[in-house]
């Protein structure tokens, strides 16, 4: 399937303040083993909404894998998140699912971490009580031990749509988990 590369930009109502005022940009592209997808960007001047997504534009169906890290280089493997992907890591507790808030995001499996270990950070500052704090910052030291390749664990992603993967830095697909 051929599909135009490139942007395009437009403004459309923001589904926030209901102003004319969103900026909308869409780039299509090619992610190489991911295929033709668009990723868009929905920003608000007046407001501050922002939405960022990936949708695959190939018909890949329903996908769920899980990527083991065994070493620092598997903290490499890419990972695209689109807002309908959940992701998981069962060794360190750490779960992501589609809400709201959830943003899409592509990154490697070390920025996935860093962003759970900005997620714990907040959870230290909010903490209600000793023991809820002491527990997230338990969890910040896992995260940060398996940052170091010091503990092998596993990432799992799942997506209805298949609107997310995890790319391997060594090419080889991720073995899909049931
Ligand atoms: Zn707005």
């Amino acid at each position: 399937m051929e599909i135009a590369k490139g942007e395009n930009h437009y403004t459309a109502t923001c589904a926030s303040c209901g102003k004319d005022a969103l900026k909308v940009t869409e780039l299509y592209t090619d992610i190489p083993r991911f295929g033709n997808a668009v990723m868009i960007t929905m920003n608000c001047p007046d407001c501050g909404y922002r939405v960022f997504d990936v949708i695959s534009l190939e018909d890949r169906g329903p996908v769920k894998v899980s990527y083991h890290v065994k070493s620092p280089r598997g903290l490499s493997a890419r990972v695209i998140r689109s807002s309908t992907s959940t992701v998981t890591i069962p060794e360190l507790g750490l779960e992501l699912v589609p809400g709201n808030r959830s943003d899409a995001f592509i990154t490697n499996i070390e920025g996935l971490l860093d962003r759970f270990l900005a997620v714990g950070e907040q959870l230290v500052r909010s903490a209600e009580g000793e023991a809820e704090r002491k527990n997230a910052e338990a969890a910040m030291q896992r995260i940060k031990e398996a940052m170091d390749g010091r503990v092998a664990f596993t990432v799992t992603l799942s997506d209805e749509f298949g609107n997310g993967a995890i790319l391997s830095p060594d090419g080889d697909p991720p073995s899909p988990s049931s």
